[in-house]
């Protein structure tokens, strides 16, 4: 078999940009160790947003590009056939807190001047928008009207539907095990447990696996060890369905680590918190998860006290999902240095992402030319490879 390019990854990052590799014209075979969206993918906030990205425009910029992408999909195909849900996201923050109300003061004034739809809300509004919760007297917040929520499996799912119909390869449980080149380098195909596939060109998407994944495919042990990618695990508790309406948007707060809950769209809320997550870096065992999983719904009851709280417990989802996170905690985007035809995107907040990065990318590839938007999230910027 002789495809344009191989992608080996069939999380968000992989299956979404197989699709617009093959919506380019070029023939795609996406490769998948076992089956399409089960990596981080199934186990994360699902959080679409360039709202809390503000440190760094660039990155700003291609977020909120991710953002606006998943609106034109949505027009394309139905938010429903995708699993996108828009609720709208909603920091909220106490006066008192003096630093803290700080830090979402200017992150709304950065938004504003970033031209990043979003207002902040007083008490009366906050109360509007979310009936069932309480907060303290002096709780402001900042909506972020675009913000949305994915099932992202679902929609990995989706594009992996259209890539087929299209014409693409998918082949789940088949592992990427070997490069093959030739004296020069240059990529004649990528050998896998299901046999060899001819190509030019590979996409390594391969999540949190990426140095692993990069050393074993290139055969230089020194990816492995020191490539630019941390592994940082986030703990996740999904509860039984609860009363429709009971949270209706994406809100988080800042008090004492930085809590948030979703409402999914299968009837449930999705939990996390900043600390937890902390808290999940060494321990995963299923006795820490319950105590974590029971402060979690706590805090939730406190926030929602129509919300019934830790007995739940017993009908919640658990889970520990792990993020590949760049060293400078942007996304790496581009052609490995020194290796011809070889392509990375290894990155965190791809749930956002995905739809900019698999688009840029396959502009990329199709087009050998660097999309001006890409030009910062190149691996040479980090040592090693600049
Ligand atoms: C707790 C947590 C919360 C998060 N919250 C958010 C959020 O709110 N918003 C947001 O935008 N992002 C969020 N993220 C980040 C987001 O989930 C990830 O960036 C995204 O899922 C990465 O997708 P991926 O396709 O790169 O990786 P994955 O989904 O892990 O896919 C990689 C795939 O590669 C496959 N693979 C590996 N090796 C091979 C091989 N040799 N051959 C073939 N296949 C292989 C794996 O099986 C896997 O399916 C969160 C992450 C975590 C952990």
């Amino acid at each position: 078999m002789a495809v344009d390019v191989v992608v080996v990854g069939g999380g968000i990052i992989g299956c979404t940009a197989a699709w617009y590799l093959e919506k380019k014209g070029l023939s795609v075979s996406l490769v998948e160790k076992q089956a399409i969206g089960g990596g981080t993918t199934a186990r994360n906030f699902s959080w679409i947003n360039a709202s809390t990205k503000t440190s760094d425009v660039a990155y700003h910029q291609l977020n909120a590009k991710g953002v606006q992408m998943y609106e034109m999909l949505a027009k394309e195909f139905g938010a429903d056939k995708l699993g996108l849900g828009g609720t709208g996201a909603i920091g909220t923050v106490r006066r008192s807190d003096k630093a803290s109300y700080t830090v979402m003061q200017d992150q709304a004034r950065v938004l504003e001047g970033l031209g990043y739809p979003c207002r902040w809300l007083e008490l009366a509004e906050l109360e509007a928008l979310e009936p069932n919760m309480v907060f303290a007297d002096d709780t402001e917040g900042l909506l972020t009207p675009s913000d949305k929520s994915l099932d992202a499996p679902k929609f990995a799912r989706f594009m992996v539907d259209q890539l087929r119909q299209m014409g693409g390869q998918v082949l789940e449980n088949c592992s990427a095990l070997e490069i093959d080149a030739d004296d020069e380098g240059n990529v004649r195909g990528l050998k896998t447990d299901q046999g060899m596939i001819e190509t030019s060109r590979i996409l390594l998407a391969a999540g949190p696996d990426t140095p692993e994944v990069l050393g074993k495919l290139t055969g230089y042990d020194g990816f492995a060890t020191r490539f630019p990618v941390n592994k940082v695990p986030g703990f996740l508790v999904s509860t039984p369905e609860v009363e429709a309406g009971l949270v209706r948007h994406l809100v988080y707060t800042d008090s004492g680590g930085e809590f948030h809950v979703f409402p999914e769209q299968g009837g449930g809320l999705r939990l996390a918190s900043d600390d937890t997550d902390g808290q999940v870096l060494e321990d995963h065992s299923p006795g820490h998860l319950r105590s974590l999983a029971r402060g979690l719904l706590q805090r939730l009851q406190d926030l929602v006290p129509g919300f019934v709280g830790p007995e739940c417990l017993d009908d919640c989802a658990l889970s520990v999902g792990i993020r590949a996170y760049p060293e400078d905690g942007k996304s790496i985007a581009g052609a490995l240095p020194g290796a011809e035809g070889v392509f990375v995107i290894a990155t965190h907040s791809g749930i956002t992402l995905a739809p900019a990065l698999g688009s840029l990318m396959a502009e990329l590839i199709a087009e050998d030319e660097v999309p001006v938007m890409l030009k910062p999230f190149g691996l040479e910027r980090l040592p090693g490879f600049a």
